[in-house]
């Protein structure tokens, strides 16, 4: 069974002229990396809330463990299922320890108490997202890739199964971009977690992925290996750059995944 079924899914916000998502049919299976791909406003971000149950869709059907999504209530399904949204408004004063600690709401409830168990899963947390020595600080003052490692380790103090994560890398510097994806793949292969995640970075979702969603105005253009959606033409028409996609050697797990690099406009790699 998979973990997520979509069922010709379409979504149309409110009072928009046209669909976000049109006829989005996939299965995302437990225990992998999952990611989608596409071009700013193709409808990544919608769908993830879709998969989430937070937004209805306008035709078709959502499953999430067999059930249909809209069935799951709010904390149920917070005990399975942590997001990471691409962007939140930060306005309380609070510091990096008490966010994390909110983490811990659908075990304890809003007015229930930390006990040992819900300590050792922030300090677990705020270790894995490698912000130990950021507690006491204030978020309001935290660098971009600072509060993003923060609301990474959030999420993981939820203690869920399954991560879904909205550009969690956009802000990240080489080191903690490199460092989240080695944490996707660690969390599905030691601990046998499901993570979906939107991403721009086509590369180390070629790498770090299983299988790839490329959307593309709301609509599936690709979906599979790395290798069937990873292709200089797909690529090229959807992101409308021209591309060259190598398959270079030595880059440790996930080695032979293809790797795009764009090309200068005229089509050439080379410089004479
Ligand atoms: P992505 O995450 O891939 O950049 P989004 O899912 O955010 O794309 O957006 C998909 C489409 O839906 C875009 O055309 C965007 O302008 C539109 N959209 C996103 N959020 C809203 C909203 N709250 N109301 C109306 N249209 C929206
Ligand atoms: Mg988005």
């Amino acid at each position: 069974m998979s973990l997520f079924e979509l069922r010709n899914v379409s979504y149309r916000y409110p009072g928009a002229g046209q669909s976000a998502l049109e006829g989005i049919t996939l299965d995302v299976e437990a225990g992998s990396v999952f990611a989608m791909l596409g071009p700013n406003g193709s409808g990544k971000s919608t769908l993830l809330r879709v998969l989430l149950g937070e937004l209805e869709t306008s035709d078709g059907s959502v499953t999430f463990s067999g059930r249909p999504s809209d069935s799951w209530g709010r904390r149920e399904i917070a005990m399975e299922v942590a997001f990471v949204p691409q962007a939140e408004p930060m306005a309380f004063p609070m510091n990096v320890r008490s966010l994390v600690e909110m983490g811990r709401y659908p075990h304890i409830g809003v007015l229930g108490r930390m006990g040992p168990e819900d300590r050792a899963a922030v300090d677990g947390a705020m270790e894995r997202a490698g912000i130990m020595d950021l507690g006491g600080r204030s978020i309001r003052n935290l660098s971009g890739g600072e509060r993003q490692r923060v609301r990474i380790a959030r999420a993981l103090a939820q203690e869920p199964k399954i991560l879904v994560l909205d550009e969690p890398t956009a802000a990240l510097d080489l080191h903690f971009e490199m460092e989240t994806f080695e944490l996707m793949r660690e969390l599905t292969e030691e601990h046998s977690f499901t993570v979906v995640v939107a991403t721009h970075n086509l590369n180390l979702a070629a790498r770090y992925a299983s299988r790839l969603l490329l959307l593309s105005k709301g609509h599936i253009e690709a979906l599979g290996s790395p290798d069937d959606v990873i292709t200089a033409d797909t690529i090229g028409r959807v992101y409308r750059w021209p591309v060259l996609v190598t398959a270079p050697e030595g880059l440790g797990p996930g080695a032979g995944a293809p790797q795009v690099v764009p090309l200068s406009h005229d089509g050439s790699t080379s410089s004479g």
